[in-house]
């Protein structure tokens, strides 16, 4: 074995490589030495095993240094989100993996309300402390399969695989409640605009940012702290999304009453007849079990349209009609779809899809809106 010459080797500047590049050719120094000199074989055998360690603890201390720039690189500085460079690298990988099985996958774009008046009011590092605790609150909000980018100033970009555009509303409207009502010390309420685009297969990746943000502007329009879906993609009801980790709870809030007691009661139960179902799949009940639970359902829900369409025709709610139509509408697809379940079409969790998020969530949180002012005024 030749002597190594350590002097033609360029050092590389960090001391801690530099020196176990030292030790390591010193080691193989002593090695050929002593392998010339003829010593007894323990002593050869003794610095081969010390090599084999050093150069085993050398090769993870480099790789774990390269994993720490290559995440540093990755990684905002403020927030400890990911950037816009890890952003564009990662997309391509699940945009690939989406269209490839089918998965749904949706995106969140998210811009913080008026946040120049913060900085205008507080101060530029009172802003950056804001859009810290932002980062915070959606980090809290979303799971771990969910990423989360700052993709400038003040704006985030959630992406969130094998979820479709309705369980990610819930989690959307979970987010912008989570920031609403934050207690932003010394600063007042702060709340932001949430615009969602699920991803349609084969489309380009900038044609799914742009939905997601006009989505956001119409949000922005509409009187900001508000979440609003680009729905291109809502009648392909998510059939394959995968039922662990990707269904949420559903969190009642007191955000969701309108004030009249019953309407609130009913929509209440429904949360909650929705999470025991979920429970009930997550725990892999007997079919039969479910069925009834999807049954008693639907049957609750079609006893709370009744119910409201009484209340807001004796109320002289002047969109009745059509808030009628869009009931008779959810009913007569939830039955369409009970049907394509028993006839073994549908999953069990397009079923529950439609049901807990389109059918209670949804038009509980866009349609019955509308007749909110209402009871506040009665
Ligand atoms: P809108 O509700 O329409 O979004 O109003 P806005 O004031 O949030 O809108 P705009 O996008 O015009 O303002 C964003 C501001 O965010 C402008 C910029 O000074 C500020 N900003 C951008 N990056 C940072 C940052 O890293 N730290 C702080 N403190 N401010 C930032
Ligand atoms: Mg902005
Ligand atoms: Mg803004």
């Amino acid at each position: 074995m030749a002597s190594m010459d350590w002097g033609s080797r360029q050092p590389t500047g960090h001391p801690k490589i530099d020196e176990q590049h030292r030790t390591l050719v010193d080691t193989v120094n002593r090695l050929d030495a002593a392998m010339k000199m003829g010593e007894d074989r323990s002593e050869v055998e003794r610095i081969m095993v010390f090599l084999k360690d050093h150069v085993e603890s050398h090769i993870l201390f480099e790789e774990n240094l390269f994993r720490l720039l290559e995440q540093l690189a990755s990684t905002d500085l403020l927030t400890s989100a990911w950037n816009r460079r890890h952003f564009d690298q990662s997309v391509e990988g699940e945009v690939h993996r989406s269209s490839r099985y089918g998965h749904p996958m949706t995106l969140i774009l998210l811009d913080i309300d008026h946040f120049k008046r913060v900085n205008d009011s507080f101060g530029h590092p009172v802003g950056d402390q804001v859009i810290r605790e932002v980062a915070n609150r959606i980090r809290s909000a979303i799971r771990l399969s969910d990423s989360l980018t700052r993709w400038g100033g003040e704006e985030f970009i959630i992406l969130m695989p094998n979820t479709g555009i309705s369980s990610a509303t819930v989690l959307a409207e979970r987010i912008r409640e989570s920031i609403a009502t934050h207690e932003f010390e010394g600063i007042g309420p702060i709340t932001a605009s949430l615009g969602l685009a699920e991803y349609i297969p084969s489309e380009p990746r900038d044609a799914w940012l742009d939905r997601a943000d006009r989505a956001m502007y119409r949000a922005k329009d509409q009187g900001r702290n508000r979440v609003e879906a680009d729905l291109t993609r809502s009648e392909a009801i998510g059939t394959t999304e995968h039922l662990e980790g990707t269904f949420l709870k559903l969190i009642w809030s007191e955000t969701y009453c309108c004030g009249h007691p019953l309407i609130d009661g009913q929509h209440e139960h429904l949360f909650r007849l929705a999470n025991e179902l979920l429970d009930a799949l997550l725990s892999d009940r007997p079919a039969d079990e479910i069925s009834g639970m999807v049954k008693a359902l639907l049957e609750a829900v079609v006893q709370h349209f009744h119910d409201e369409e009484e209340i807001l025709s004796g109320l002289g709610f002047t969109g009745f009609a059509e808030h009628a139509k869009k009931h008779a509408d959810l009913v007569d697809k939830a039955l369409d779809l009970e049907r394509a379940f028993h006839a073994g079409t549908l999953s069990i969790g397009g079923l529950f899809q439609y049901l807990a998020y389109d059918v209670v969530v949804l038009h509980m949180l866009k349609a019955d809106r509308e007749f909110f002012p209402l009871m506040a005024d009665s």
